[in-house]
């Protein structure tokens, strides 16, 4: 896949994303293993209203990289998840997700749930 210009980008496109179940426990795991002071740090950065809640802006990634949802890696490379900064990237058909979503990550999970 090809690679996309995200660094300097500060989450444009890290916004609210349906979650599986099975995405949300991976994440409440995380968080929880997280060490107390990263994840307060984490959790009290001032983020655009409808920036993702774990969109890390102080160090411009991702703040749960390794346990992001399908959809955020997903996004770019397919035809209707298109980045606004190389829409060329989106070589592959329409992505679909495989399982169900329970709710939508920092609309009906927010801060209080993980
Ligand atoms: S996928 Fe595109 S819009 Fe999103 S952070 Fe990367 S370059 Fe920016
Ligand atoms: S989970 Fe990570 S990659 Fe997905 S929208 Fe939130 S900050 Fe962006």
């Amino acid at each position: 896949m090809e690679n996309l210009p995200c660094q300097g980008c500060r989450g444009l496109c890290c916004g609210p994303v349906p979650i599986t179940e099975n995405e949300l426990v991976q994440i409440k795991k995380k968080i929880k293993s997280m060490p107390r002071r990263t994840r307060e740090e984490l959790e009290n950065q001032h983020r655009y209203f409808g920036t993702c809640i774990f969109y890390d802006l102080d160090g411009d990634r991702c703040g749960i990289h390794s346990v992001r949802p399908a959809i955020c890696g997903a996004f770019g490379h397919y035809e209707n998840l298109i980045c606004f900064r190389k829409p060329e990237a989106a070589s592959e058909a329409n992505w679909k997700a495989k399982e169900r979503a329970v709710g939508v990550l920092s609309v009906d999970f927010t801060w209080k749930d993980f």
